[in-house]
């Protein structure tokens, strides 16, 4: 059984690694510079030009990209391709006003297809596999990248996307599924179907999981690993940067291997931005150095973690992140859904003419997420009757749906009966301790 998907990459020598990145880097900066006066701005405002950049020495120097540049950019600001040569766009799940929107030619796909190729590989899977993706197909990443990885391979490729998990195990069963990609709630969730359904593992062949696009715990991997009789992989990644697959997990089962030949890791000091030495916990920053379409240079991915170097015993020699940690932003991923606290707080500002007191209240039931949010009424509005009160909770509970993407339970709570915080309003009681 092949072991590796691209021996040559995921077991190269970390000095001639660190040549290609380098050479690799040169390139893409001068690409960027010579095609997106976006960031040519914001380099010159640095000082510096494309000529600084000699290598991954020099990487410091460039500037950083983050999602507000990106909003900032919206819709082609930051695209280095004409339209022409793209052939697919992908987005992620909301955000504060505008989305951002990452594009692809059609050689960015078959890098990205190589790295969740990689990780297929990694978690055992062949051309002799029958691949479930239950990850959901559209703009979001997830679908359309294991679907990518699993066809490049030769897998036979189940396009499940998520939902119907009746039918989900149906499949599996009927079809003799192998692998299964999903986000790890989902796993859980299927696990829990098929024990209500009265059957067990030992209906299916499944023999891998591979999870992510969300933070899970070491005890909900057991939990999964035992209730669908499979041993489950975390994979990593994000749009901006192309998608799942940018790191991936290999039978260590610790840490996840980084595809350094398509994307640079850096560690650093979210307050300050300076480089940290690897080992060292701080904001992970990406730097693409294969895409063509949608090139991102520095880009702050948010996500706090620490990179470790040296020879896994898989004998790949890629970098390693470990799990993220929590984010150096206030983003909330709730049922796979990103979201921020100020989009709720400018529902509420449009529902209720002023900012009110609220909280936010995430917890975990079933292995799944709860979401509430508790609105407190003003004076005024307390004295409304029990009935106009239950319209405007519904009529929050619509726009919250509309902004957000998903439901959250709304209650309309007493006038002071939020606690005050001395400092900064404790806005998020989550209490998923997923990390
Ligand atoms: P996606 O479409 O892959 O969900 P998004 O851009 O919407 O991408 O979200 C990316 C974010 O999801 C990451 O920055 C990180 O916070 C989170 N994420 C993705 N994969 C994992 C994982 N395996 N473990 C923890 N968090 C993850
Ligand atoms: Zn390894």
């Amino acid at each position: 059984m092949a072991k590796y998907w691209n021996e040559e990459m995921e077991c190269m020598e970390p000095d001639k690694m660190r040549a290609l990145q380098s050479e690799r880097l040169v390139k893409q900066v001068r690409h960027v510079w010579d095609n997106v006066p976006y960031y040519r701005k914001k380099m010159e405002e640095k000082g510096i030009t494309p000529d600084d950049i000699k290598g991954i020495e020099d990487l410091h120097k460039l500037p950083f990209l983050s999602k507000a540049d990106l909003r900032d950019a919206y819709p082609t600001g930051l695209l280095a391709k004409p339209l022409s040569e793209c052939v697919r766009i992908h987005s992620t799940s909301g955000t504060t006003g505008k989305r951002v929107v990452a594009y692809y030619t059609q050689h960015d796909i078959d890098l990205w297809n190589d790295c969740t190729a990689r990780a297929i590989t990694a978690a055992g899977g062949t051309k002799d596999d029958v691949v479930q993706v239950c990850y959901g197909y559209g703009l979001f990443t997830g679908g359309a990248g294991l679907d990518g990885g699993s066809h490049t391979i030769g897998c036979l490729t189940l396009p499940m996307s998520s939902g119907n998990t009746e039918r989900q195990i149906q499949f599996m069963e009927d079809l003799g599924s192998t692998i299964i990609c999903c986000t790890p709630s989902y796993a859980a969730y299927i696990g829990e179907t098929l024990k209500k359904m009265g059957k067990s593992p030992d209906d299916l062949k499944l023999k891998a999981g591979i999870f992510g696009a969300e933070p899970w715990t070491e005890e909900m991997r057991q939990e999964i690993q035992n209730s669908l009789g499979i041993k489950a992989y975390d994979i990593y990644g994000l749009t901006e940067i192309s998608g799942p697959g940018v790191a991936f997990e290999c039978e260590c089962q610790e840490g996840m291997h980084i595809n350094e030949d398509n994307f640079i890791a850096e560690i650093i000091n979210p307050e300050t931005g300076e480089p940290l030495p690897d080992g060292t916990k701080g904001e992970l920053v990406f730097t693409s150095i294969t895409k063509e379409a949608f090139p991102m240079l520095r880009y702050r991915t948010r996500d706090i973690c620490v990179l470790t170097r040296g020879k896994c015993k898989c004998g790949r020699t890629l970098v390693k992140m470990a799990k993220p940690m929590g984010r150096s932003d206030d983003m909330l991923i709730i049922r796979g859904v990103n979201v921020f606290p100020s989009q709720i707080e400018s529902v509420l500002l449009k529902m209720c003419n002023a900012s009110p007191n609220y909280q936010i209240i995430v917890g975990r039931e079933n292995n799944n997420d709860t979401f509430e949010i508790r609105v407190e009424l003003t004076d005024d509005m307390w004295t409304d009757t029990i009935k106009s009160i239950e319209e405007l909770e519904k009529k929050i509970a619509v726009d919250m749906h509309t902004v957000l993407g998903i439901k959250a339970k709304i209650r309309l709570v007493e006038p002071n009966s939020i606690p005050r915080s001395e400092g900064k309003a404790v806005r998020v009681i989550d209490t998923r301790k997923l990390v």
